[in-house]
């Protein structure tokens, strides 16, 4: 086996990769970039090498770079991960001419599967079943409307050399092509230097189902069922499970069986994905892509197979053959992943960058009735930064069946503690507890067609209401009861009791008895107290335990102002006083809103790619003032009223900061 091997990425991938290597007796390098420098990768490695600055074009991109790390540091093999350059034929051609291993599939395999149209022609050679489409180039803007007429409406305009879910256009009429076509060129060209363009029917009610494939260099080639990642935004995957609510047994075997028939077409002796479309009005599937890499959702694979997807990699890499045969491969229980993203749900998941201050995961192994599974690349304290993708966790769940890994899902993610950036968390529990996401009747749309305003959180049942006001009642008695003891200079007193807790505008009077041993009697509104049993501590920001007998879990984060507290998709803003003080609060007059009409505000911290504007321009509502990027993604700033600009703060290739004034209106 190999003695060490190095991996060209960062973050969780790359501490995923570690673990693996490391129960196998592998030692692991890793390279880094500026920005990674003290990352957790780094800290686990047996070593590490330097290989320039933060972005990736001058770093995590340099095959040169990393080839004289491999050099400087006798590593066998390389893992690339995935993203930078876990697709790139030319890196895994020169690694096989310099005599260096390469953790992935042969560089025919990635050669042939990187382009849609030549891989879509192979897998049809291959008795794949395909999307009906034209297989051919498309010259001009009028061939593509006779061939979009041909094929049916709605179609769907794709860039041959596409990937990641851009250039890719929906088209349901002529004119719509007449738009679209020349956009996806346009955006091919610029995005991937390649302007070439294909259409196809698009399919209706799609869901993304994808078969895990698993090859050797002796001709062996399995697959190890499938996952559905129908839950995306901006063709963005959000949650994955193994294995789809949608399949039957047959249809499984049917894909699985295209999957690996396409897989030996090109040798494949690797771990790969063939993604599908599949439709849920009458379950026909259709080949999309292959993926010749690891995959981000590849967990759930694996904690329904039992199989470490990373170990059979690197088995392979080194040659050996797959101890595993088609009929060892089973399904046990069902596994639901989500990405956890530093994102803001509120605001349109617009990236939110900055330093962890809290970073609390949940704790791995059983919870509830199944499992957790953590798999991320940071720490508290750790920087995020806006070089690389906003992806930090990924957050695994098993249970014996769907409705029990929905559970733990949602239970771990009340475990699941972040402060300093916005997260994703309280939309991933609020879909994890949706109606038509628990029936499992999704397709790539449903976050569009169930939250088509934005996610704007969830409002608080009775039950979590009682929670939330229990715990906030109880965390601040707590502290307050401390500090009567210890401040020592004042005489003792007895315990406040009585204390008023603020939800939004509403007041809830309580009265409070801390008993020992964490529990408490607490009564709100005049009502019947409740019965609170608690393991908190100070110092936690987990209140767990059982209100009435029903097990709970809510965490807090420390406001300036108050407490802000998150269950589930629930949160809010809890500010607990006493009486005399609640009752000021309710006189204060409200404070006036700043007036920010004639502002154009950077939404987030990131990079100015252009600055469309100059002084003096009129500029009408919704015009695009600017272009500010980050993380992978670029945000087109639009005016929120007519105007004229008077003023201009920045400009193309300068950084902002989030709420930084950029331009500002007469
Ligand atoms: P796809 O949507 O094509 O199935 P994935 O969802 O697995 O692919 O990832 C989307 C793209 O972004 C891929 O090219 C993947 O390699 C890359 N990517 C996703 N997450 C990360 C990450 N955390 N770091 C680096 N690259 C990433
Ligand atoms: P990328 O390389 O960007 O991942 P894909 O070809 O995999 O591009 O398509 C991205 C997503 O678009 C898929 O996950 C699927 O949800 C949707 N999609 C692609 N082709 C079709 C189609 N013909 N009909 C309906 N949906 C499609
Ligand atoms: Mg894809």
């Amino acid at each position: 086996m190999f003695k060490k091997i190095l991996i060209a990425n960062r973050g969780e991938i790359a501490v995923r990769v570690i673990r693996t290597c490391r129960k196998m007796g592998i030692k692991t390098v890793v390279v880094y970039s500026d920005a990674d420098a003290g990352s957790m990768a780094v800290e686990m490695a047996d070593e590490s090498v330097h290989i320039g600055g933060s972005p990736a074009a001058q770093s995590y991109l340099v095959a040169d770079k990393i080839i004289a790390a491999v050099r400087q540091t006798g590593a066998e093999a390389i893992h690339p991960g995935f993203g930078f350059l876990s697709e790139n034929a030319a890196f895994a051609k020169r690694l096989e001419e310099e005599g260096i291993g390469w953790i992935g599939p042969n560089a025919f395999a990635i050669d042939s599967m990187g382009d849609k149209i030549s891989s879509k022609k192979l897998a049809a050679e291959a008795g794949v079943s395909t999307v009906p489409g034209h297989m051919g180039l498309i010259e001009d803007t009028r061939e593509a409307i006779k061939i979009s007429k041909q094929i049916g409406y709605p179609v769907m305009i794709k860039a041959s050399a596409g990937g990641g879910g851009k250039g890719i256009r929906v088209a349901a009429n002529d004119k719509e092509v007449e738009e679209g076509f020349p956009a996806v060129k346009a955006e091919a060209k610029a995005s991937f230097g390649d302007d070439r363009v294909f259409i196809e029917k698009f399919i209706l009610e799609p869901r993304h189902i994808e078969i895990q494939v698993l090859g050797d260099k002796h001709g062996n080639c399995l697959w190890l069922n499938e996952r559905e990642c129908s839950i995306q935004r901006r063709n963005q995957k959000v949650i994955e499970e193994a294995p789809s609510p949608l399949l039957d047994p047959e249809t499984r075997k049917k894909m699985g069986e295209q999957a690996v028939a396409l897989a030996r077409a090109v040798n494949y002796d690797s771990a790969g994905t063939v993604e599908f479309v599949a439709s849920g009005k009458d379950k026909g599937f259709y080949f999309l892509e292959m993926n010749t890499r690891l995959q981000v959702e590849h967990p759930v694979t694996e904690m329904i197979t039992g199989i470490d997807l990373v170990e059979q990699m690197i088995r392979s890499a080194y040659g050996e053959k797959l101890k595993l045969k088609q009929s060892d491969i089973k399904i046990n229980g069902w596994a639901v992943e989500s990405r956890v993203y530093a994102e803001d749900p509120y605001r349109n998941f617009l990236p939110s960058i900055g330093r962890l201050k809290r970073f609390h995961p949940p704790a791995e192994g059983k919870l509830g009735n199944g499992e957790v599974r953590m798999d991320s690349g940071v720490r508290e304290g750790d920087e995020i930064s806006m070089f690389y993708d906003p992806m930090i966790a990924k957050l695994v769940t098993w249970g014996k069946d769907r409705d029990t890994a929905l559970d733990v899902h949602g239970e771990a993610l009340d475990r699941f503690h972040i402060e300093g950036i916005q997260d994703n968390i309280p939309f991933i529990a609020a879909v994890m507890d949706e109606k038509r996401f628990r029936s499992g009747n999704i397709t790539t749309a449903y976050i569009k067609d169930e939250f088509p305003e934005g996610f704007q959180g969830v409002p608080a049942t009775r039950a979590q209401e009682a929670q939330l006001i229990c715990s906030a009642a109880y965390v601040h008695a707590f502290f307050d009861r401390r500090a009567g003891e210890i401040s020592g200079r004042l005489a003792p007193r007895a315990p406040r009791r009585e204390w008023v807790v603020i939800l939004g505008d509403q007041h809830h009077p309580v009265t409070i008895d801390i008993g020992r041993d964490g529990e408490a009697e607490i009564a709100v509104d005049g009502g019947n107290p409740h019965s609170l049993m608690t393991s908190w501590k100070p110092g936690r920001h987990l209140v767990e335990g059982a209100l009435d007998g029903n097990a709970f879990a809510v965490k807090f984060a420390d406001r300036t102002e108050g407490y802000l507290f998150r269950h589930r998709g629930v949160a809010l803003r809890a500010l607990v006083c006493t009486p005399f003080v609640a009752d000021m609060h309710s006189r204060l007059p409200e404070k006036p809103k700043a007036d920010t009409s004639k502002l154009i505000i950077s939404p987030m911290p990131g990079l100015v790619v252009s600055m469309d504007v100059t002084l003096g321009q009129v500029v009408q509502e919704g015009e695009a003032v600017c272009i500010v990027e980050a993380m992978k993604m670029q945000n087109i700033i639009r005016a929120g009223a007519n105007g004229t600009v008077k003023a201009i703060n920045v400009k193309a290739g300068e950084s902002v900061a989030a709420d930084e004034i950029m331009v500002e209106f007469a």
